[in-house]
């Protein structure tokens, strides 16, 4: 029972909600945990229980939960102005402000901003971009686009057939495929091999060059790339990878598009990784979850000079959503955006992460543990059955469910992720807050 309102929230939410990724035989087995309050890294559930929140809602509330300050300002905003449309030459202050706020947090020329309303809608966004900047610089035919195994770019129609995730494609449903091609992911841990981790990127860049070939340089308009591969297991590439590829994508005039849903807005430390932590200048770079902190829904695809140039004329961008530049979201953006400059939060999350990581590091010593990987305050641990042949534990184990059952029963939440369990806590996670982490998961 709900203590805020004495109903059965779960009988009622069992009953009637459809849930994202829903494995239906267990949901009706075993109902849905009924999330009532957060403050911090900490979550309640209707029963009272304290959980410690690793997984940071979705990998998003990165200022952490509960301030009254976000409360006010939403509050605030929502009486003065709750919606005005920012379709054709309507605009808000807040909508402005925003776009001009991450202009200036963009690294480059990245001076132009689309607002959405979450990670999918702006990924959808920078795909049609694609098309739309090509054809506006005289390349008509560069609309196909390619992306990396393992990749999650969002749930809409489009996004999801350019992520390629195992168990994301449902078999009863046919995908867009036509003119979205894959390459390997860059996963040091399994797909490397006997090869140095300079090898195995050498090898991803020829394999790369050597799609663009099969596909015709002509036809390919964008890359798609997590900095770090996120829901497909932290991914984490080869030195110098990303680099390479942007520098290929160059050369054939291809628009490297960094997709920072997740990387963006401290979680490694930096408002954005594909420059700070690796040196890369996207031509977009798409934005959500910790843009807001998960305060409000909002997305937003940040994109260069050269293309806000060549879309010039007379021309419509038409493409676009009722709640883009939406006045209350932008304003929990902004205000999200200064409670971390004002706190400090990147500092904190850089040093705090370097914790995390040495600290979930010697999880390494367990001898069902293959692999710590990640940066910062974006983990993941690999479970497996040999660390000597990193062989997989059987399926049926459901040994991350297990895991995080465990923990959660311990007031730890970890996401499971078949063989793996995930991290990303609050940038605001202390060290004591990693200490529980890590204990909670050597037991
Ligand atoms: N891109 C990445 C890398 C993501 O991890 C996600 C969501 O987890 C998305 C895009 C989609 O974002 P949203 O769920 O806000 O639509």
């Amino acid at each position: 029972m709900s203590a805020d309102t004495n109903l059965d929230i779960a009988a009622l939410d069992k009953a009637h909600a459809l849930h994202p990724w829903t494995h239906f035989e267990s949901f009706v087995r075993d109902g849905p945990l009924v999330i009532e309050r957060g403050s911090g890294c900490s979550l309640w559930d209707s029963d009272g229980r304290e959980y410690l929140d690793a997984v940071g809602g979705l990998w998003c509330t990165n200022i952490g939960l509960g301030r009254r300050e976000m409360a006010e300002t939403i509050a605030a905003q929502a009486e003065k102005l709750a919606f005005s449309n920012t379709f054709v030459d309507m605009t808000n202050g807040p909508s402005a402000l925003l776009s001009a706020k991450l202009a200036e947090l963009a690294p480059g020329d990245l001076n132009h901003v689309h607002l959405t309303t979450g990670g999918s809608t702006a990924v959808d966004s920078a795909y049609r971009m694609v098309a739309y900047y090509q054809r506006c610089s005289g390349r008509p035919d560069k609309t196909h686009v390619i992306a990396r195994d393992s990749s999650y770019h969002g749930s809409s129609f489009a996004t999801i057939s350019i992520g390629k995730r195992s168990g994301d494609k449902m078999p009863e449903f046919e995908y867009l495929s036509e003119g979205i091609h894959h390459v390997s992911a860059p996963d040091c841990y399994r797909a490397i091999g006997e090869r140095s981790e300079a090898e195995f990127c050498d090898d991803l860049v020829v394999e790369f060059e050597a799609k663009i070939n099969e596909i015709g340089p002509d036809k390919v308009g964008g890359f798609f790339a997590e900095p770090i591969q996120a829901s497909g297991g932290v991914v984490v590439p080869p030195k110098g990878y990303l680099k390479r590829m942007a520098e290929v994508c160059q050369k054939h005039d291809i628009l490297f598009i960094a997709d920072e849903v997740v990387t963006g807005f401290g979680r490694l430390g930096h408002w954005f990784a594909s420059w700070d932590e690796f040196g890369v200048q996207p031509d977009i770079i798409c934005c959500a979850k910790g843009l807001s902190s998960g305060y409000q829904p909002i997305g937003a695809m940040i994109f260069s000079d050269r293309i806000w140039d060549a879309m010039q004329g007379d021309r419509w961008y038409a493409s676009g959503f009722t709640y883009a530049g939406h006045p209350v979201a932008c304003a929990a953006a902004l205000k999200n955006i200064e409670i971390i400059e004002r706190e400090g939060l990147l500092a904190h999350a850089t040093k705090v992460g370097q914790y995390f990581e040495d600290r979930l590091g010697q999880l390494e010593n367990l001898p069902m543990v293959g692999d710590v990987r990640g940066r910062k305050l974006m983990l993941c641990v690999e479970n497996v059955a040999d660390k000597a042949t990193k062989a997989l534990l059987p399926d049926d184990l459901d040994v991350g469910k297990r895991i995080a059952d465990a923990a959660e029963a311990r007031g730890l939440m970890v996401r499971p992720m078949g063989h793996l369990n995930v991290m990303s806590p609050p940038l605001v996670i202390t060290q004591s807050q990693v200490d529980f982490v890590a204990e909670t998961l050597e037991l």
